[in-house]
């Protein structure tokens, strides 16, 4: 079963399902066995990285957003990690002008309805 078919949206008592924590998209996962939030939400971009291999995520593993832009959910832009290397990660992004540059630029490349309009810098 794909992590999207679990997350109950063919569930007879479905009432939408998507939940916001601040700018990262939740979606409503009631059978998730390592839910983010409020017990039944998991990140959309954790659902998208655990159908990329097929999976789920190990405990010490993290989905790093590569342009830093915790929205931007395309594949391509997700990357699994452990936490140490999370960390590292973070730590050179935040000391890289170009870096910083590429995700202001990501950030205003959406139209309208926040979808991309280009492909990653
Ligand atoms: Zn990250």
């Amino acid at each position: 079963m794909k992590p999207y078919e679990r997350t109950g949206s063919k569930n007879s008592n479905w009432k939408g399902g998507i939940c916001y924590d601040r700018l990262r998209k939740g979606i409503y996962s009631p059978n998730h066995p390592n839910p983010n939030f409020n017990h039944i939400y998991v990140y959309e971009y954790v659902l998208i990285a655990e159908e990329m291999l097929g999976r789920y995520l190990k405990k010490d593993e993290i989905v790093h957003h590569r342009n830093g832009d915790v929205c931007d959910n395309r594949p391509e832009n997700l990357e699994v990690i452990t936490q140490s290397e999370h960390i590292l990660k973070h730590t050179k992004d935040l000391h890289n002008e170009k870096w910083k540059e590429n995700l202001k630029l990501n950030i205003s490349n959406r139209d309208e309805k926040g979808k991309f309009r280009g492909r990653l810098q």
